[in-house]
Formats: C-alpha cells, sequence, structure tokens
C-alpha cells in the first residue's frame, strides 16, 4: 500500500496528529498514512488492495465521533473527502407533470453544508439533516442522523433509497432496502465496520422558505415532557409513513440556574434548580403565516420568551454560532465524552431526572431533548421500543483533571440506561466496549451482527480504535 495512482497519500506529520484524535480527545491513535480516494472504483481498488496485503483500514469523515469511532490505531485512513459529487435528481411523471420522484445523491464525504446549498435552489431538502452542517453524510449515515425535525421524520438513515458501497472484502455495489438488504442494513448506522459508503440517494422533501421558532419556558420537567410528546403526535401519514406534527421543528433544554453553594457529601457545590425550555418551530410561506393561537393552544408553559423568524436555510446552521464560540474560547480542543441516549418515553422523566442529578456541574447545561418518531429504520440501528425521547448530553468540553471523574459518572449512567430499556447513540462516548457490551446494546440481533462482519469483512480489515 498504497498505490500512488489510485488516491492521494499524506503523510505529513500534520495531517498524521490530525487524525490521530477524534472530537472526543479521550482515545489517542496512530497513523501515518492518510488515503483519499475520488470515486468508488478507487475505494474499490484501495480495500482489495487491503484485503491481499492485510493491512487494516480505518475509514473517516470529518472525525467528530468521540470513541475512537474513525481512529486508527496501526493502519490506514480513508479519508472520505475526495467522495463529493453530489446531484439532484428530479423527476416528472410526463403525463400528469407532477413530481414522480426527488432524490440527491451524495458522494460520502459530502458535507450537510455542500448538500443544502445544492438543493436549496430546487425547493427540496434531505429530510433530516444534523444541526452540524459540516459533517460528512456518510459519517452521519454511518452513526444514524437526528436533529430538530426528528419527532416528524425519525433519523436520516430512514431516508436513504439506495447507497453505492465497498464492503471489507472490496466488492463494490449498488445496495438498497429491496437489493442486497443486507449490505444496506449492515452499514447503515454501522460505523464503517462491514463496508465502506462510496455515496447515497436520500430522499427529498418540499420546504417552506421562513420558520417561525417560539421559545417556551418550563419550570417542571412533567409538563415539559408531556407537551413534547403532544405536539410531535404520531399518527397514520402519507404513503411516506413519515409521522404527523403540526410542527416542524422541536427540541427540548434543560437550563440551569445556579442559586449559589450548596453543602453536599463533598463539600460545597453549586446548587442547581433546573429550569425547562421548549423551541418550537414552524416553516411557513410569507403568504400563510402560522396562527400562534393555534400551535401554542393547550400547552402548558410558564412563559413565552420569545418569537423570532428566519429563513428556513440559514435557520438550518444556527448552530454555526455555537460551534464557533466554542472554537473561539478552546473548549472545540478539550475533552468531549458526549452521551446521548434514547429512551422509551415512559421511562424519560425517571431517567432524565437520574441524569440532572447525577451529572456535575462541569457538564454544564443545554442538554438536549428531541422526540423521534417511529419511521422504520434499519435493522441494526437499536432503539428502544417505540416512541422514543432522544436525550443528549453535548458539553462544551470537559477540562483534562475533570475527566476521569466525568467518565465515571457516564459509566453509571450508562448502566442505569441499559436498566430503563434505552440504547445508546453509537458516535458518542461508549467507554470500553467488550462483547457483553455490544451483546446488550443489540440484544437478539448480536449473533447477526456478527456474522455479517463474517460475511462481508472476512479478512476484517475494517477496523479502528473502537473495533481493534
Ligand atoms: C459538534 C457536533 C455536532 C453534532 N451534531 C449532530 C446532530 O445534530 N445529529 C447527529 O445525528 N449527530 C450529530 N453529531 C454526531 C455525528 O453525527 C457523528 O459524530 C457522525 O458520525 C460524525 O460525522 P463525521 O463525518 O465526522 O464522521 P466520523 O466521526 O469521521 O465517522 C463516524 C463513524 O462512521 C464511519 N464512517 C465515516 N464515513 C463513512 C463512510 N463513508 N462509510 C462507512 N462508514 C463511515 C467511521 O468509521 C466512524 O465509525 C454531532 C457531532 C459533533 C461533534
Amino acid at each position: 500500500m498504497p498505490d500512488p495512482q489510485v488516491a492521494l497519500v499524506h503523510s505529513s506529520q500534520a495531517v498524521a496528529v490530525q487524525v490521530s484524535q477524534d472530537f472526543g480527545h479521550l482515545v489517542q491513535g496512530c497513523s501515518q498514512t492518510v488515503l483519499q480516494p475520488k470515486d468508488g472504483m478507487e475505494l474499490a481498488a484501495l480495500l482489495q488492495t487491503a484485503n491481499r496485503d492485510g493491512i487494516p483500514i480505518t475509514v473517516r469523515g470529518r472525525g467528530r465521533s468521540q470513541s475512537g469511532q474513525a481512529v486508527s490505531v496501526k493502519g490506514v485512513i480513508l479519508e472520505t473527502s475526495g467522495l463529493k459529487s453530489i446531484q439532484v435528481n428530479l423527476a416528472r411523471t410526463p403525463s400528469t407533470g407532477l413530481q414522480a420522484s426527488r432524490t440527491v445523491t451524495c458522494g460520502s464525504g459530502a458535507t450537510w453544508r455542500e448538500v443544502l446549498a445544492i438543493c436549496q435552489p430546487t425547493g427540496y431538502l434531505p429530510y433530516v439533516m444534523p444541526l452540524n452542517l459540516d459533517l460528512t453524510v456518510g459519517g452521519t449515515l454511518s452513526a444514524g442522523g437526528f436533529s430538530a425535525n426528528s419527532h416528524r421524520y425519525g433519523t436520516a438513515i430512514a431516508h436513504v433509497q439506495h447507497l453505492e458501497v465497498v464492503t471489507g472484502a472490496g466488492e463494490r455495489m449498488t445496495c438498497s432496502a429491496e437489493s442486497r438488504p443486507e449490505v444496506f442494513h449492515a452499514v447503515l448506522g454501522g460505523l464503517g465496520r462491514c463496508g465502506i459508503i462510496a455515496s447515497a440517494t436520500l430522499a427529498l422533501r418540499p420546504f417552506k422558505a421562513h420558520v417561525r421558532t417560539y421559545y417556551l419556558r418550563y419550570e417542571e420537567m412533567e409538563p415539559w415532557l408531556v407537551d413534547q410528546q403532544r405536539l410531535a403526535k404520531i399518527s397514520s401519514h402519507d404513503s411516506a409513513k413519515v409521522a404527523y406534527s403540526k410542527v416542524d421543528y422541536l427540541e427540548g433544554f434543560c437550563a440551569s440556574s445556579i442559586q449559589g453553594l450548596r453543602k453536599t457529601d463533598q463539600g460545597r457545590r453549586p446548587f442547581v434548580h433546573w429550569q425547562y425550555g421548549l423551541q418550537v418551530g414552524v416553516e411557513f410561506d410569507p403568504s400563510r403565516p402560522p396562527q400562534d393561537a393555534e400551535i401554542l393552544e393547550g400547552l402548558h408553559y410558564r412563559q413565552l420568551l420569545l418569537t423570532e423568524e428566519d429563513e428556513t436555510v440559514a435557520y438550518a446552521a444556527r448552530y454555526d454560532a455555537r460551534f464557533r464560540a466554542m472554537r473561539q474560547s478552546g473548549a472545540w480542543e478539550l475533552a468531549h465524552p458526549w452521551f446521548e441516549a434514547l429512551l422509551p418515553v415512559a421511562k424519560a422523566q425517571e431517567f432524565i431526572t437520574q441524569a440532572l442529578e447525577l451529572l456535575p456541574f462541569y457538564f454544564g447545561d443545554g442538554h438536549r431533548v428531541l422526540m423521534l418518531a417511529e419511521t422504520e429504520t434499519p435493522e441494526l440501528f437499536m432503539r428502544p421500543q417505540s416512541p422514543a425521547v432522544i436525550f443528549a448530553v453535548l458539553p462544551t468540553g470537559i477540562p483534562a483533571d475533570q475527566v476521569p471523574e466525568a467518565l465515571k459518572v457516564l459509566a453509571e449512567l450508562d448502566k442505569r440506561l441499559v436498566q430503563v430499556g434505552g440504547k445508546r447513540y453509537l458516535s458518542g462516548w461508549l467507554g470500553t466496549m467488550t462483547p457483553q457490551s455490544w451483546q446488550t446494546h443489540f440484544g437478539a440481533q448480536y449473533p447477526h451482527w456478527l456474522e455479517l462482519k463474517k460475511n462481508l469483512d472476512p479478512n476484517q480489515v475494517l477496523r479502528s480504535a473502537l473495533f481493534p
């Protein structure tokens, strides 16, 4: 490895250092070689060479996962940044002129920002785009992909029509839920363990030009959760089997209000009183603005803090400000043991209450809650018995001397998550994953998960710090 004709090679020290960690800054890898294939054919050639020569490969998008999922311990990093083509496909039925199908085909290294820019002029957008638009399409689909509209549309992987994949064995193919479904299901939410997505074709939805957002404040957790379930209301809908809700975006936040320093077993600690925020967003055309009373009818909030409007495309990028602030403050370079849990809705209050008590103050606030629609998802994306709530602890950064304690707390939280029948979102900090922990995660699917690896990557070429 490598054949310079098929891929760009970076062996600079700077690049090697950059890819030796991920956004978590908790796992240290070591890789001197970074390859950037330009298309599926180059990808297949690389995988075939790796099989022949026994070279471990780790596929990497932007490295925004946090448990070494995209970190190589002793092999070659295969970066997807060269797989960038994006094409919108809009087909009309000749007899009626109606839109028959609308999709976008993206190279797996394309970012959501690039996809958004190309889709916007067509009047259509991918159903679910993450809050961070700089993630790659392939990296997101390898985790699952959720967003503030997941109460309507579920995960990003629920809207994939077909994929171009190169398996660990080096076989290149197109797959979908109907054609080579075992490969399709193995790579969506599959963390690059069985195959590499070269490109993905995603369904598109029409969008309205503006979003009106209502910022609501709650004093109690129960009405806050009840209102989210109510707003996310799921009922039978159109042929795309998406959930129906009268609002387009829904994001809950836990907000701390510090009331001084109180006595605890470990000395005086910040005394946190929790409040809860809810952002409710509705897309609209200027000719038909939303009726506020209709949207907010029957909700139990204490205060409507703010109503604001934005263009839908600008709204999709609203988290840029947060990420910019993290970079400016230096928090981006700190440790990020992020913990995203999928909870059975009936256990959400119990679990979130425990989490707020357990998490030390340096985890900050802003823990998020999203509702997850019951759309069909690939079989190896583990979720609790539906309906589910996503609870995400996303500290801006944990100082180095607090990391050992922080990881201990998250291990305890993980134990409690299993007890309430929850599942982890696999891009976050997972701790030490043993065969027993994978078995717990995959449950009855565990033998199938093992079998797929054996069949699709028989020489165990695809590895990472998470799958050494
Ligand atoms: C600031 C921030 C904001 C985030 N916001 C969201 C959000 O709103 N919604 C959400 O769902 N997630 C979010 N995440 C989590 C994010 O989805 C995952 O970390 C995602 O996997 C990262 O994408 P990436 O391009 O950096 O992938 P990487 O971290 O590079 O890769 C992730 C995993 O996918 C594998 N992989 C990457 N590309 C491919 C491919 N082409 N084929 C097969 N396997 C591949 C890697 O080997 C690895 O196992 C966020 C993360 C951060 C740091």
